[in-house]
């Protein structure tokens, strides 16, 4: 049994897609997490705010799932931040595996920061795609974005 057990938090997932190509370079494992507080006008995906929406799954078996297939890793929703602790568990994980984790999430860089709750995201994870989606500002010609207020910022 993993030394992890134990203590592997859980997280509620919508989903989980091997092989996506619009979440960030190359093929990716794309991890959909329930519950999004931002609620953008024009948002793609409403049914993901629900915070008690998905399924009950450990850090334990969402490593698992992701090493099957061996892609890189991009949390969306949702907004993965609503479930920060898991998530940083996670991503952590993911990365020691070898793994290059990009995060979505509705909050700007400069809430991050602001946020000690928040901010030890920005060293478990090595790119953060940040911002609310906004709709007077959607462009479907910006890779990996849906509206030109939100930044691709590299951490690492
Ligand atoms: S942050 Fe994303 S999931 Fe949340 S409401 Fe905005 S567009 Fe929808």
């Amino acid at each position: 049994m993993s030394t992890h057990s134990q203590s592997s938090p859980a997280l509620r997932v919508l989903d989980i897609v091997e092989g996506t190509i619009v979440d960030g370079p190359g093929l990716r494992t794309s991890i959909y997490l329930a519950g999004c507080p931002h609620h953008c006008p024009g948002c793609h995906n409403p049914q993901s705010w629900d915070p008690e929406g998905g399924t009950l799954l450990t850090v334990d078996a969402i490593v698992a799932r992701v090493l099957e297939s061996g892609f890189n890793v991009t949390l969306s929703g949702g907004d993965p931040l609503l479930q920060i602790e898991g998530v940083i568990e996670l991503a952590r994980r993911l990365r020691s595996e070898g793994l290059n984790v990009w995060c979505y999430t509705g909050y700007t860089i400069e809430q991050i920061r602001e946020s000690p709750r928040l901010l030890p995201i920005l060293s478990a994870v090595d790119t953060i795609v940040d911002g609310p989606f906004v709709e007077e500002l959607r462009d479907i010609s910006l890779q990996f974005r849906g509206s030109s207020n939100q930044r691709i910022i590299h951490l690492h």
